[in-house]
């Protein structure tokens, strides 16, 4: 009993000893402002303790990165939208923190529907769950919510979305974030016609994000040709256009791909969302002008030109 007290008292000597050495390494670090523990970008990676202080960091900006489960040529994953938009979106979260929501892909994709691996939900439900997602959100103090589309047929749905927001109350602003361009100055890409899924320059961008999962070698297999089957002026629209042009859900050819092509594309699409999440941060009017707005559309008829 004697040496096991003896023995305690000497480890909580050393305990003693521990803890002041670690006080003044952190004093010195933090003289030299070196920064303690970072914060993960992953939402699901917090514990929730920390989660306070991710939003307090990210000043309540948060990232919703936006994909789709699609097919994409002979020679991409299914879920090429979300592994790239995540990629270029934890990027970004690296130079302008910001709190990322998980994985989520349940937006338009309905012109797919004959492929196989396609997960189309229902117009309503992809609404509804896109509401309740941002709504939690906001709840959880994402009060600015930029959602970073990676995914060409929500390119309609989002701007309906954040258009549909001022249909009631909202203490929190919805911001999209749609196709970052690519700017000039960068390797020039070879393809000549359309090139606008699984072909040249997405199937570049994956050899970054995920090479592994890369299948160059059967881009081929299929054509990404455009067939042109419907004969209509450019401002008529219809659901079938794609289909009609674009039957195997391929566009553009995949083998031109390079290492090069796809860096120059990433790093323009992380420079992107990190000048999208900065004045986003910086924005303090859209939500002032957003409660302004509630606040008249509440009584229209006593609302007079300013
Ligand atoms: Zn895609």
């Amino acid at each position: 009993m004697h040496r096991v007290v003896i023995r305690e008292t000497m480890s909580l000597k050393g305990l003693v000893h521990n803890v002041v050495i670690a006080l003044g390494l952190l004093v010195f670090c933090a003289q030299l402002g070196w920064p303690q523990a970072r914060l993960s970008a992953h939402w699901e990676d917090l514990t929730a303790d920390d989660f306070r202080s991710a939003i307090k960091q990210s000043q309540g900006t948060c990232l919703l990165p936006f994909g789709i489960l699609e097919k994409h040529g002979p020679h991409l994953p299914l879920g090429t939208d979300l592994l790239d938009v995540r990629y270029a979106a934890l990027h970004a979260a690296e130079q302008e923190y910001a709190v990322v929501f998980p994985e989520y892909y349940f937006g338009q994709i309905f012109e797919a529907r004959h492929e196989p691996g396609t997960v189309a939900y229902s117009r309503q439900l992809q609404l509804q769950l896109l509401q309740e997602t941002t709504d939690e959100m906001a709840r959880n103090g994402c009060k600015k919510v930029i959602i970073v589309n990676g995914h060409g047929g929500n390119e309609h749905l989002l701007p309906f979305f954040a258009q549909s927001q001022l249909e009631k109350p909202h203490d929190y602003v919805v911001y999209v974030l749609g196709r970052v361009e690519t700017p000039p100055g960068g390797p020039k890409a070879k393809s000549s016609g359309p090139d606008w899924h699984a072909g040249e320059a997405e199937t570049s961008a994956m050899l970054i994000a995920h090479p592994e999962l890369v299948h160059q070698d059967r881009a081929r297999r299929e054509s990404g040709g455009d067939l042109g089957r419907q004969k209509l002026p450019e401002n008529v629209y219809t659901g079938i256009w794609w289909y009609a042009r674009f039957p195997n859900h391929y566009s553009g050819d995949g083998s031109l791909a390079t290492l090069d092509f796809g860096q120059f594309k990433m790093n323009a699409w992380i420079d992107g969302i990190v000048k999208a999440a900065r004045a986003v941060k910086a924005d303090q009017e859209s939500l002032r002008l957003q409660n302004e707005f509630f606040e008249k559309a509440a009584h229209p008829l006593d609302t007079h030109p300013e």
